[in-house]
């Protein structure tokens, strides 16, 4: 009897039908159980901060991506799920990117044997690298300083160059002439052993005393030891006023000489004269890029530089602070320093010291108040009397006298307001150029400064960008990747896997840096700072810890420098806030009145200052 073939049940007629869909969905489960089996037994991650606008130093990434840290180091850029994190951040909204390298800072006084380096200033602005040693001033036991804050540590990682003053003041004081082959080889040493401790450079003032006194022949000298260990050349040119042109020639002939990559330090046109005049520098910047190993420059977005009282004086007066009352009473010298400050105040195309603010001085009463404001003693008016027949009204004698009296009382820290923004801004948007704040420590309990030491990078990521003036793209890589390419930073300014997390995350429709002349308001916008993985700063509070790092220059043979600028890169989908972008359109000639009231600083009158 045959055995009744029974029809398959409805399941199993299912299951043959689908036969190979459901072995498929099989797999693709068990791949990702293996997957997250696998990411559980990955080391946790110490920080994710998630769904980031990641910034890599050179572009923005197409979609928001998660960070993951872990030891310090930047561990994973990607779609991070089922790693356990001891801690998240969520960066919804907000940029991702390298912290900032502030290629230009003055901290040598707070750079303190033994003792953590704190520099909250830099940190409120989203820093984690100082590049220190500028302008020819460098830290004097250099070596010993690098060494101790290997142990302490720091708010901030430091870069530091060595600086020609400094140098040629340990040799020589405050000597104007040539050096001997003696002193010439002595110095030469201390740029090498600097240089051997981990410098990056050497830096030049040479408007400041007493590096004004030196010639090329002696720049080259000692630009030639640099060069040997990979370091650039950065200077504060000899003259930013209208001896600009000479002076950058001068740089350029120093660097082909030498052949060492030039960097120029706040590039500017500090003469009224000249203002409107920035792309003819550049050109000219342009035009002997291919004659050097490299060839770029720094710049803060203020109009108000910020110097000793030195600069108002001839640049034979330079330096001679100490003496200032031997001058004022030998009448001979005394005319010799009027009449030269009277052709440096006409050649420059200013016509009073209008221009010129008290920034510190030793009487608190003249803080923020411009010289021809300054209310001094009758007594010294009668004293100065002479400068009247002088001056015979080519200038308000007022002003002269009012200086001459800041000049007698130990000089002062100034604001000088010399700059046309077009310039400023023509010099920032150079392909060559990067950020440097050109500022030392602030801290909120001193009162005074000028606002580019707390304004300086959220002023460009924020006004600077929503104004239209620069992309958050460009002005981005001027603070990362640029100024790490420059100096040789070879594990900074990159956000990357393996790379050390310094890395900062703010908001983009926020941000802002609203310190001014008038008060020095504190940065917005920053959620977090973190340097070496560590997080320093968080919504603008900065934390008692000190992660930061010496980086010392190890390279002994020539940088390799990216001459061209990087590949132009996809737009930033960061919008530009039209309604803010509409109150700032008028920035330059609200700033100026703004800048009518008083202006502070921190440092002391003195024979070297910046600029
Ligand atoms: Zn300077």
């Amino acid at each position: 009897m045959p055995v009744p073939r029974r029809s398959p049940s409805a399941a199993a007629r299912y299951i043959d039908r689908y036969f190979w869909w459901i072995q498929g969905l099989l797999c693709v489960c068990l791949l990702i159980l293996l997957f997250l089996i696998r990411q559980s037994f990955k080391p946790p991650f110490d920080l994710i901060i998630k769904n980031g606008r990641v910034f890599n130093g050179e572009r923005f990434l197409s979609l928001p991506r998660d960070v993951g840290i872990r030891g310090g180091k930047v561990a994973a850029i990607g779609f991070l799920y089922g790693i356990s994190t001891k801690e998240t951040i969520d960066a919804r909204n907000r940029v991702v990117a390298p912290g900032f390298i502030d290629t230009h800072v003055h901290v040598e006084a707070s750079m303190v044997m033994g003792r953590a380096f704190r520099a909250p200033n830099f940190i409120k602005m989203g820093v984690t690298t100082v590049v220190t040693g500028n302008c020819g001033t460098s830290h004097q036991r250099l070596r010993e300083i690098l060494n101790s804050l290997e142990k302490t540590g720091g708010h901030v990682n430091v870069v530091t160059l060595v600086g020609h003053n400094t140098v040629r003041e340990q040799v020589m004081g405050q000597n104007p002439e040539h050096p001997s082959p003696e002193q010439l080889r002595a110095m030469k040493a201390q740029v090498e052993d600097a240089m051997r401790a981990g410098a990056f450079g050497l830096s030049t003032g040479l408007q400041y005393a007493p590096g004004i006194y030196s010639d090329r022949d002696e720049v080259v000298a000692l630009a030639e030891v640099a060069k040997k260990y990979g370091g650039i050349y950065a200077t504060h040119v000899r003259d930013e006023g209208n001896g600009l042109m000479d002076s950058l020639e001068e740089a350029v002939d120093i660097c082909k000489r030498a052949q060492i990559p030039l960097h120029v330090s706040h590039l500017k046109r500090a003469s009224k004269r000249d203002w409107g005049k920035m792309p003819e520098a550049l050109a000219f910047l342009d035009s002997e890029r291919p004659n050097l190993p490299a060839l770029t420059h720094d710049v803060y977005p203020y109009t108000g530089s910020s110097s000793s009282l030195d600069l108002l004086l001839p640049a034979d007066f330079r330096g001679m602070l100490p003496q200032s009352r031997r001058i004022l009473s030998d009448p001979v010298e005394r005319r010799r320093l009027v009449l030269g400050m009277l052709k440096q105040l006409e050649s420059e195309g200013f016509v009073d010291y209008g221009f010129a603010r008290i920034a510190w001085f030793r009487d608190e009463q003249f803080w923020g108040k411009k010289i021809p404001d300054l209310e001094i003693p009758s007594s010294w008016r009668d004293q100065t009397a002479w400068v009247r027949d002088i001056v015979k009204g080519r200038v308000p004698a007022q002003d002269v006298e009012n200086a001459l009296y800041v000049f007698g009382h130990g000089g002062a820290q100034m604001i000088y307001d010399v700059m046309d923004e077009s310039d400023m801004i023509a010099s920032l948007k150079d392909a060559y150029a990067c950020v440097g704040s050109d500022t030392g420590v602030w801290t909120s309990e001193r009162r005074t400064s000028h606002p580019r030491s707390i304004g300086t990078f959220p002023k460009i990521i924020g006004e600077l960008v929503r104004d239209g003036k620069i992309s958050l793209d460009s002005a981005l890589r001027k603070m990362t990747l640029e100024p790490a390419t420059i100096f040789g930073l070879t594990d900074r300014g990159r956000l990357q896997e393996g790379m050390p997390a310094d890395l900062v995350v703010f908001d983009p429709e926020t941000v802002s840096g609203p310190a001014d002349y008038n008060q020095l308001q504190e940065p917005l916008g920053f959620d977090y700072v973190l340097v070496n993985g560590t997080v320093v700063a968080k919504y603008g509070k900065v934390e008692a810890r000190f992660p930061g790092k010496v980086i010392r220059k190890r390279n002994e043979s020539p940088l390799e420098l990216v001459v061209e600028p990087p590949a132009p890169v996809e737009k930033s989908e960061v919008k530009p806030d039209s309604a803010t972008a509409k109150s700032h359109d008028v920035v330059s000639d609200e700033d100026k009145k703004k800048r009518a009231k008083p202006a502070h600083s921190t440092r002391k009158g003195g024979k070297r200052g910046t600029r």
